[in-house]
């Protein structure tokens, strides 16, 4: 059972209405890892749940619901519950994924992260060196991710991946609060240009 109270309605930095509760544990367990890529629950390892924690999050920005209302807090017992329901609920519809289904998931949610930052600009370009990433979007600014670094280098290959053989895709994503299409293209081998449609 749920009522208004008990869980966020829409997000206040991008109003995605997708919110999901987030949990600890390990991202590789295969059930989270499945249920992760297909946005129905966050994980963050080390995630300690005490009373004023962040226990739901967007799945399009992936910013917590910072609402004191919605903070962990066990006397809100529809708060709680909401909580619980909705992890069982995750975990009740499981549909596991195999390996090339998360890397395509979690492709799509790279460039829609990437895109959230950079496509305000209307165009970036993302491209593959031997050892790192460069983000270039049209203002000419050159931002680098080195292997290693937040961002893993085999981010590349998911991207890919999702891109599929013919090397095109669109995706939704929100910018400023505002649901939009983007385009993906593959446009040279480890180079990838992302526009606005
Ligand atoms: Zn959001």
């Amino acid at each position: 059972m749920t009522t208004k109270q008990s869980k966020p309605h829409k997000c206040e930095y991008c109003d995605s209405t997708k919110i999901i509760p987030m949990v600890n544990g390990s991202p590789v367990d295969p059930a989270l890892e499945s249920l992760v890529a297909q946005d129905k629950i966050y994980v963050r390892g080390s995630f300690q749940i005490v009373k004023g924690s962040v226990i739901w999050i967007c799945a399009d920005c992936h910013e917590g619901v910072q609402d004191e209302a919605y903070l962990y807090d066990e006397s809100n017992s529809e708060l709680m519950q909401a909580y619980e329901d909705a992890i069982k609920e995750a975990f009740e519809n499981l549909e596991y994924l195999n390996e090339s289904e998360i890397r395509k998931l979690e492709g799509r949610a790279f460039l829609r992260s990437l895109s959230q930052n950079y496509l305000s600009y209307g165009l970036f370009e993302l491209e593959k060196s031997e050892e790192s990433f460069w983000i270039k979007p049209s203002t000419g600014a050159t931002h680098e991710y080195v292997t290693n670094s937040i961002i893993p280098m085999n981010y590349f290959g998911d991207m890919d991946d999702y891109l599929g053989e013919e090397g095109t895709k669109e995706f939704e994503v929100r910018i400023n609060k505002e649901a939009c299409v983007a385009v993906a293209t593959r446009i040279a081998p480890g180079k990838i240009q992302v526009k606005r449609k």
